[in-house]
């Protein structure tokens, strides 16, 4: 099981919404009040930071194409993140965030890869096909699948029909599966 062969070669890539924070099903989240960790995220990124290499954060932030929010307001709640993350002894070594719309020309959003090549351009030692997808919608297991990465669903409410790896239903869940 390569769940067991993963140590500093590999990359975790994670979706943000759903996954590090719970999702605001009303709309976005433009202001740190409304970023609260999904269950158990901040008690296993330690862990899975000391594993991993490199942990990225890939994100859709369609909020800023449509005006209900700027760059410097995500800019804030990533900042808070971030801080939020390594108080705990955690770390984020990159946010990616496409801010256009769905369908605008020069479109950066998952599923498709160009954040995912965006990374290993900046980071050239990701390999893709060591590295693993955390995601909890469609479009972040077909993001993994077109890296060839590994793929891993954080299980919601959220209709699924792309087969994932792994399936879990929270973060404390993961860690018990690295650990055995
Ligand atoms: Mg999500």
């Amino acid at each position: 099981m390569w769940l067991h062969e993963i140590d500093s070669s590999w990359t975790l890539f994670l979706d943000r919404d759903g996954v590090i924070n719970k999702r605001n099903f009303d709309g976005y989240i433009t202001k740190t009040e409304d970023f609260i960790f999904t269950p158990y995220f901040l008690t296993s990124i330690p862990m899975l930071s000391n594993l991993f290499g490199k942990i990225i954060v890939i994100t859709n932030q369609q909020g800023i194409g449509k005006g209900v929010m700027t760059d410097e307001c995500l800019n804030e709640i990533h900042q808070y993140m971030t801080t939020e993350i390594q108080k705990v002894g955690g770390r984020i070594d990159e946010i990616f965030f496409a801010s256009n719309l769905k369908n605008a020309l020069n479109d950066r959003r998952k599923p498709l890869p160009i954040m995912g090549i965006e990374a290993k351009n900046k980071f050239p030692s990701i390999i893709f096909s060591k590295s693993v997808m955390i995601g909890d919608t469609n479009s972040d297991l077909l993001f993994g699948e077109n890296l060839g990465m590994k793929t891993i669903l954080l299980k919601s409410s959220e209709q699924i029909d792309v087969k994932a790896d792994i399936e879990i239903n929270n973060f404390n869940e993961l860690e018990l599966k690295l650990k055995r």
